[in-house]
């Protein structure tokens, strides 16, 4: 039998709309809800993105925290809040979240582009960011568009900026930036530091293959309507979907589901999680 697969959801992302997909999630109650229902179908992690009021994507704290309580309410996965580029533009505002001292933060170590607008992550928001992550004691998901990146966070963690072993997640697909071709995932998989973790994002279309190949080579898989608004064209998928969907294919191949505590020991986390 093959390692156990950490199932993480990203149910609302910065992008998709009510219009784009009717199923997202976006008021806090929403992706308290969703979220419940993603981790008893078996994800182990929350990727998390706050929203406004009229749908806009915010850094704002304040949300998150409320969205953390209503979470925290239903289920004890584990909370991942992001600190991407399209949720703020200053580090100040971007870092905000980590004080609330979630389990684990999103860090993108290098900047590319999205369909629309930069991943904008220069060297030294990337070493604010993290310095914050370290002083609340929060771990990073260190957020991987290409090669350079990769490098960059192995100089980091060489620096005693980044903690090792440290968990990657390697995103493909993603308009402007790295393909989701399958020899792209190969060659980063292969660069990979041999003490990390690692999970793999793929977006849009290369969702279907990109993920059924990395639950075949041992990595973790995340999914999410942030990742994926449909699977067939024309049809809007909801994240529950989705995460049966991976649910499915870890038992075709023979991986077994990790629950958010066998998660948090395979990551380093304290067991039990983070309590606001
Ligand atoms: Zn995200």
């Amino acid at each position: 039998m093959m390692e156990k697969v950490i199932l993480t959801v990203a149910p609302t992302g910065n992008v998709p709309t009510r219009e784009l997909n009717p199923y997202v999630p976006l008021t806090p109650d929403e992706i308290a809800e969703d979220i419940l229902r993603c981790y008893n179908a078996g994800a182990a992690i929350a990727h998390i993105h706050a929203r406004t009021d009229d749908e806009q994507p915010t850094p704002d704290p304040a949300v998150f925290k409320t969205i953390i309580q209503k979470v925290r309410e239903k289920c004890d996965i584990i909370i991942q809040l992001s600190t991407g580029a399209r949720g703020g533009k200053t580090a100040a505002e971007r870092g905000a979240c980590i004080d609330l001292k979630p389990e684990m933060v999103s860090l993108a170590t290098g900047s590319s582009n999205f369909a629309k607008s930069v991943n904008l992550n220069p060297p030294e928001l990337i070493r604010e960011l993290a310095q914050r992550m370290l002083d609340n004691g929060v771990k990073p998901e260190i957020e991987i568009f290409d090669l350079s990146m990769l490098e960059h966070a192995v100089f980091l963690a060489k620096k005693g900026i980044l903690k090792t072993p440290m968990h990657i997640n390697l995103v493909l697909g993603v308009p402007g930036s790295l393909s989701g071709d399958p020899r792209n995932l190969f060659f980063l998989v292969e660069s990979l530091p041999k003490e990390s973790t690692w999970s793999v994002t793929s977006i849009g279309k290369s969702h279907r293959h990109l993920s059924s190949l990395t639950m075949a080579l041992g990595g973790h898989v995340r999914t999410g309507i942030e990742d994926v608004m449909e699977l067939d064209p024309g049809k809007p998928v909801s994240n529950l979907e989705l995460v049966q969907r991976l649910a499915n294919l870890a038992r075709a191949c023979d991986r077994p589901i990790a629950t958010a505590e066998e998660a948090r020991a395979m990551l380093g986390l304290k067991p039990g999680g983070v309590q606001l």
